[in-house]
C-alpha cells in the first residue's frame, strides 16, 4: 500500500468502517511507515479535539438556559421579599396613623367639654 492511499483511508478507518481486509493491511502500512503512523495521530487528536469542542457547543446553550432560570428564581424570590417587606410596612404606617388618628379624636373628646 502506498502512502496516499492510506492517507485517503485514514478517516474511514478511524470511523471504523474500513472492511477486515483493508484494515489489516492498512495497520500493516502503519507499522512500517512513521510518516502515515504520525499523521494518524493527528488526524486522531484532531478528531478528539473538534468532538470535544462539538460537545461543548452543544451543551452552551443548556448551561445559558440553565443560568437564565436560575436567574430568573432568584428575581422572583427578591420579588417576594420586597413584596412582603412592602406589605409589613405598609401595615406599619397604617397602624401608626390610625393609632394618632385615635390619639388625637381621644384627645379631643376629652378637652372639648373644658372649652364650654
Ligand atoms: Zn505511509
Amino acid at each position: 500500500m502506498r502512502c496516499e492511499e492510506a492517507a485517503s483511508l485514514m478517516p474511514a478507518y478511524l470511523e471504523g468502517e474500513l472492511p477486515e481486509a483493508k484494515r489489516l493491511e492498512l495497520e500493516e502500512h502503519f507499522s512500517s511507515c512513521f510518516t502515515c503512523s504520525r499523521k494518524l495521530e493527528e488526524l486522531k487528536r484532531n478528531r478528539e479535539l473538534l468532538s470535544r469542542e462539538r460537545d461543548n457547543i452543544l451543551k452552551a446553550p443548556r448551561m445559558l438556559m440553565e443560568g437564565v432560570l436560575e436567574q430568573v428564581r432568584k428575581e422572583k424570590e427578591i420579588l417576594r421579599k420586597r413584596a412582603r417587606m412592602l406589605k409589613t410596612g405598609f401595615l406599619g404606617i397604617v397602624f401608626t396613623l390610625g393609632a394618632a388618628i385615635l390619639t388625637v379624636l381621644f384627645k379631643r373628646k376629652r378637652h372639648q367639654p373644658e372649652r364650654r
